[in-house]
Parts: structure tokens; C-alpha cells; sequence
């Protein structure tokens, strides 16, 4: 299938428009044309091959939503016309014991993921900074008419990044939630954080995020620069979400954490986390990270945005305003998500 988008040639180069194809649709496949795609700090990250081991060209893009144009001829959940999504993982082996625990991102053979990353059947895989995209029916989510579809791509990966740990570590009423970084992924953990019935504390390094994190279901807002304001929660974090996209100490969060408290990462800066073993056996505390969530638990994120109306804030950009909106996510400046908006994409191939 002939498709159209923006790639990056090398870590160095800006994104370009590039033509390319994907495989035509197999029985089990759905064809999306791609309206909205979110700009995730992962993006930034495997363009410039911060973690090693990019391959280019590189089509970023793993927060999409859009309209179903064609289905295989044994898909069941989805036809011509329905709006759909496609997040992180297009294949998982299916077999497994994480698989079949509905837990696919942690396949024992690998997950295949949205770009960067070959299918098992050795296709290169090209994401969502494009027109359209081919995905196996069990990858691909149904998005309710409801809600802002625009504002829906981003629950493709930030929504359910947070979602799922929130979910893991049982955060709710009578539980004191710390949210790290008021970024992409930090927005939607201290909505749902929020929406769950926890009492959330904001960690920001940003002054003019204040306001916002009020806004967003914050209780409280600390400053984490301010060695002041964070003494005044030592021990007394039930669970904390780690978003952070850049290295930073996490012995400061630890140390919040009262009896049996866990920190989860899902922030995936480029360096090794230094922890002091004296902050992890006070108060018998966990570090612990997460990755996405399962295919079943992100229908049922998204289903409960739909219920609740909750989506990520975003700013909609067009395709020629790529490499300022990396500059300004680098920088900490993007409130809450870049989404691209596909109709921009229209007239320049
Ligand atoms: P983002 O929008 O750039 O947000 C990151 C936030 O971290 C910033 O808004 C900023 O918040 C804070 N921050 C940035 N640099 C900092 C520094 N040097 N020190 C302290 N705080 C800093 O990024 P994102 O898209 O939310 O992604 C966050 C991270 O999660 C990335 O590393 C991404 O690769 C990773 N990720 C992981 C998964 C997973 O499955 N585990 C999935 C998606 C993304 P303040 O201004 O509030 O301080
Ligand atoms: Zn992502």
C-alpha cells in the first residue's frame, strides 16, 4: 500500500516527506487513514537514537487515531468508516504467558513495535507521522464518537503509559499519588490519578505550570527544585508516577515514599538511575517501571475517557512545524501534547 509521510534519513537530519509503502491488507489487517498523530517524547528520543540502535529512514509516530478505509476478510470488530486508533505495539506473539494475561507489551518473544522496529514477518514498520497505516485487528482500538478525536491520539500511548500503572499499583480514595513532570505522558497520570479518587500531588520543575496542574485535578503542587516544599512530604507518598523524560534524582522522590510506597518509572531518560540503597530499605520501599499496557486494558482506557469525557490537551500543529515542536518538547514547553494534523499532510505529496 502506497503511503505517504515525514521520516527522518539520520539521528541529525529533520524530518522529511517521504514516500514509502506498506504491506498490502491481509486477512486479519485494518487500513486507517490517519487524521491525528501525537508527537511523544519516544519519538524525539528514537529519532535522535538516544537509546541506541535506530534504524532510518524513520517514519515516527505511535498515537494515532483516524477512520477505518478497508478491513481483511476475517476482521469482525471493525468497517469502512469506523474511527480507530493504533498505539505503541502492532504485534506480540500471541502465545505466551504475558500475551495471554493480556499483558502484549511484555511478549516473551518481543513486541513489534509501531516504527523503529521490524514485524516478525521482517517488514520495516513506519508509524503514524503519516497518511495511513495497515494493523492487525487485535492492535487496533475503537474510539468513541464522543470525543475529540484530535485530542484522543495522544491516549494511544500517554494515556495508557499512565493508565495501566495507576491502574497496577490500585490508586484511588485514601491514597496520596505523586505525578513527576507535567509533560505528555505526566498530564494524562495526574488526570486519570485525579479521576481515580486519589488526593494527587503535581511534581513540576516548571513555575508556569502552576496554574495548569490546579486545573488538570492537582490537590497540591510542588515546586521539586524547592528542597523546602519537598521535605514537607517525606514518607508520605502511597505511590508516585516517574514521567520524566531527562535525567534527574530520583532518591528525592524515594525518599517521599512512606511504608511499603512505590515509585514507577515510565519516563525512559538515556542514563542509568542512581538510587541510594539507604532511601530504598527506609520504609521498605519500590522502584519499579512499566511500559504501556495491554491491548484489552487500552480499549478499556479508552472507554472510560469516553464515559468520563477525559482527553489530552493539545496543541494542533501541521506538518511543517515538526522540528520547533521537538525543540519545545525537549525544552519542557508544550502544553500538554503536539498532535499533527493530517489534513496538512494533504496537496504535499
Ligand atoms: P514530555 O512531554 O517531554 O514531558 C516530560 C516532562 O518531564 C517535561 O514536561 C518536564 O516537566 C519534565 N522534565 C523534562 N526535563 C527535565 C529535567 N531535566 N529535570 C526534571 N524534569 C524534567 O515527555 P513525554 O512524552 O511525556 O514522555 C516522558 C518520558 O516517558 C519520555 O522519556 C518517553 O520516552 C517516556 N515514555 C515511556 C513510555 C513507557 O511505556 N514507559 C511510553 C511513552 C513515553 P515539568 O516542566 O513539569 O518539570
Ligand atoms: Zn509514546
Amino acid at each position: 500500500m502506497k503511503s505517504f509521510g515525514y521520516a527522518a534519513e539520520s539521528k541529525t537530519s529533520a524530518l522529511a516527506p517521504f514516500h514509502f509503502e506498506r504491506r498490502e491488507l491481509g486477512p486479519k489487517d485494518v487500513a486507517v487513514a490517519i487524521d491525528y498523530c501525537g508527537i511523544c517524547h519516544s519519538d524525539i528520543h528514537q529519532v535522535r537514537d538516544e537509546w541506541g540502535g535506530s534504524v532510518y529512514p524513520m517514519v515516527p509516530g505511535h498515537e494515532i487515531a483516524g477512520r477505518v478505509t478497508a478491513v481483511g476478510s476475517e476482521v469482525t470488530k471493525f468497517k469502512a468508516g469506523d474511527l480507530a486508533g493504533v498505539g505503541v505495539t502492532v504485534e506480540t506473539c500471541m502465545v505466551c504467558e504475558n500475551c495471554k494475561a493480556g499483558a502484549e507489551p511484555y511478549c516473551t518473544k518481543g513486541m513489534v513495535g509501531t516504527y523503529n522496529a521490524k514485524s516478525y514477518e521482517g517488514e520495516m514498520m513506519q508509524g503514524g507521522y503519516s497518511d495511513n497505516i495497515v494493523a492487525l485487528e487485535h492492535y487496533v482500538y475503537s474510539i468513541s464518537p464522543k470525543l475529540d478525536l484530535a485530542a484522543v491520539a495522544p491516549l494511544l500511548c500517554a494515556g495508557i503509559t499512565t493508565y495501566s500503572p495507576l491502574r497496577h499499583w490500585k490508586v484511588g480514595p485514601n491514597k496520596k499519588v505523586g505525578v513527576v513532570g507535567l509533560g505528555g505522558l505526566g498530564h494524562m497520570g495526574l488526570k486519570f490519578a485525579h479521576s481515580f479518587g486519589a488526593h494527587v500531588v503535581q511534581f513540576t520543575t516548571s513555575e508556569s505550570k502552576i496554574a495548569d496542574a490546579k486545573k488538570l485535578g492537582a490537590d497540591e503542587v510542588v515546586i521539586s527544585k524547592d528542597a523546602d516544599a519537598m521535605a514537607k512530604h517525606k514518607g508520605s507518598f502511597d505511590f508516585i508516577l516517574d514521567c520524566v523524560s531527562a535525567p534527574h534524582d530520583i532518591n528525592a522522590y524515594l525518599n517521599l515514599l512512606r511504608l511499603d510506597g512505590a515509585i514507577c518509572l515510565v519516563g525512559l531518560p538515556d542514563q542509568p538511575v542512581a538510587t541510594s540503597p539507604f532511601a530504598l530499605v527506609t520504609n521498605r520501599r519500590s522502584l519499579s517501571g512499566s511500559m504501556i499496557g495491554g491491548m484489552k486494558e487500552t480499549q478499556e482506557m479508552l472507554d472510560y475517557c469516553a464515559e468520563k469525557n477525559i482527553v489530552s490537551e493539545i496543541e494542533l500543529i501541521g506538518y511543517d512545524r515538526i522540528a520547533e515542536a521537538y525543540e519545545r518538547v525537549v525544552k519542557g514547553d508544550v502544553k500538554y501534547r503536539f498532535v499533527l494534523d493530517g489534513k496538512t499532510l494533504k496537496g504535499q505529496g
